[in-house]
């Protein structure tokens, strides 16, 4: 009787590109160029100017990209960096990695990004730079961020694994900062077949120190004036990549739709408001609105009342939902010795307990999303 609702279902996109995605994997086969090459340099340029940054450094994996940068400006031992606890492991591990200390600020309620109020009382003599997550695919107060870095002579590595293609006031995701970062996980608006990502700046010269630092810290080949690593983003990732790069404002507009209905339908349903809260946004169709701001979706994210429970019943139901995140970062077991707290950061424990993510994929029916709000009404009668 259940119509079935996956969070995502990379298997129906797929069936709609596998023509050009097996003619590029097939192409790169037959060159037996598997690392480096002209087609990661091809992915490199193509993404990049999506971003509007002017190069791109393709690496292993998105968390990859948050270690290369941070390597790439010396963080260490004895630094700090500040980030927020509300975001996927790799942004604080990646932080902690380098022997720096993870700094967290809480999130603003609304966007659920980095509040941008709490940064300068957390800045001290260590500190080296400000980590923003633009999260669910919505650009966190760059403006202001890089006023306060600029102001402490602070380096911005923004966190865009969730965001390639976002924009706020017109800049797009990763372009504003000194590096920003993509990962190309499947499950990313702009996934691979596999793991990958990539570091974007506006600087040629950081770019040559991150492809160098990708490289195992090596220029020229086999000598080394840095210790860096083997980073480095395979030609097939780039392949698969670049073929989805073509459709991804579809895909995005397609999400943005998906959002605009739900809101409609949750609010049709007498939900928003009282029992769902839904995601703050910047006006959802054609994602574009007076302050030019363009949310990607990347998940569409509801603050819940009795959220466990609601989520067992809509499994029963056949629709696949995911909480982001369920620890904040400051209540890790591997960052107890940081010495934060419960209470220490309100916002980031409370979204932890109260949200829950519904699927948003581009090729969801109106069907599958009525499906998705009759069972919320169903929950909350
Ligand atoms: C996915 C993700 C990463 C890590 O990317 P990988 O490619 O999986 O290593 C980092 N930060 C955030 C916010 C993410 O969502």
């Amino acid at each position: 009787m259940h119509m079935k609702v996956p969070l995502l279902d990379l298997k129906a996109q797929y069936a709609t590109i596998k023509d050009e995605i097996d003619a590029a994997v097939a192409a790169v086969f037959e060159s037996q160029y598997f690392i480096n090459g002209p087609e990661v340099t091809a992915c490199e340029e193509a993404v990049a100017a999506y971003a509007n940054c002017v190069a791109g450094v393709g690496v292993s994996s998105g968390t990859d990209a948050l270690l290369l940068a941070l390597m790439v400006e010396g963080i260490g031992a004895g630094d700090e960096v500040i980030t927020v606890p509300y975001t996927f492991f790799a942004t604080a591990g990646s932080i902690a990695r380098t022997g720096a200390r993870p700094v967290f600020v809480d999130i603003d309620p609304l966007t659920f990004n980095m509040d941008v109020e709490q940064v300068e009382a957390a800045i001290t003599g260590k500190t080296k730079a400000i980590m923003p997550v633009h999260l669910y695919g919505q650009v966190a107060n760059m403006e202001r961020i890089v006023e306060i870095a600029e102001k402490h002579g602070l380096v911005v590595i923004e966190d865009g694994a969730q965001a390639i293609g976002a924009e706020r006031k017109g800049c797009r995701a990763g372009s504003m900062g000194d590096y920003g970062t993509f990962s190309f996980f499947p499950s990313k608006n702009l996934g691979g077949a596999g793991d990958g990502g990539m570091v974007v700046t506006q600087s040629e010269a950081k770019a040559e120190r991150l492809r160098i630092f990708r490289n195992h810290g090596s220029d020229p080949k086999y000598y080394h004036p840095f210790i860096g690593g083997n980073f480095r983003l395979d030609a097939l990732q780039a392949a698969v990549v670049r073929v989805k790069l073509r459709h991804l404002d579809a895909w995005t507009q397609a999400r943005q739709a998906n959002a605009a209905r739900y809101d409609s339908l949750f609010s049709d349903a007498g939900l928003a408001g009282g029992p769902v809260r839904l995601p703050k946004h910047p006006g959802t169709v054609g994602g574009r609105t007076d302050c030019s701001c363009r949310h990607i979706f990347n998940q569409y994210v509801l603050r819940c009342d009795r959220r466990d429970a609601l989520r067992a019943h809509l499994a029963e139901a056949g629709i696949g939902t995911e909480i982001y995140y369920p620890v904040p970062m400051h209540l890790q077991a591997c960052f107890a010795d940081l010495g934060y707290g419960e209470g220490a950061f309100p916002e980031s424990e409370t979204a932890a307990k109260e949200t829950v993510a519904i699927p948003i994929y581009p090729e969801l029916s109106e069907e599958q999303a009525r499906a998705v709000v009759d069972a919320f009404k169903a929950f909350y009668p």
